[in-house]
C-alpha cells in the first residue's frame, strides 16, 4: 500500500529514534523514506526500526531499511 506523504505521517515517522539515522538526515529534515523514497546521505546501517512503526502497521508495510539508497 502506498504511503501518503503528509504531515502527519510525518509527526508519527520514528525514523529520528532509529540507530541508523544520522546527523546528515537529521539537518536535512529527513523522514518518512517509505512514502518519499531514499535518502541523499550515506548511511551506515545500524538496524531498522520500521517495523515498530505505527505508519508501517497501519499501511502493511514489511520492508526495512527505506531510507537505504
Ligand atoms: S515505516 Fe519506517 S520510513 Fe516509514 S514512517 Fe515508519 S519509521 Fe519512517
Ligand atoms: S528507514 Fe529504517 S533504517 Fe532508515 S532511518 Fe527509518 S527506521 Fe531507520
Amino acid at each position: 500500500m502506498n504511503v501518503p506523504d503528509t504531515p502527519e505521517n510525518m509527526t508519527r515517522c520514528i525514523c529520528p529514534n532509529c540507530p541508523t539515522y544520522n546527523d546528515c538526515m537529521t539537518a536535512g529534515k529527513q523522514a518518512l523514506f517509505c512514502s518519499r523514497g531514499k535518502s541523499s546521505c550515506q548511511i551506515d546501517s545500524n538496524g531498522c526500526i520500521c517495523g515498530e512503526c505505527p505508519v508501517a502497521d497501519q499501511y502493511r508495510l514489511n520492508d526495512l531499511y527505506y531510507c537505504e539508497p
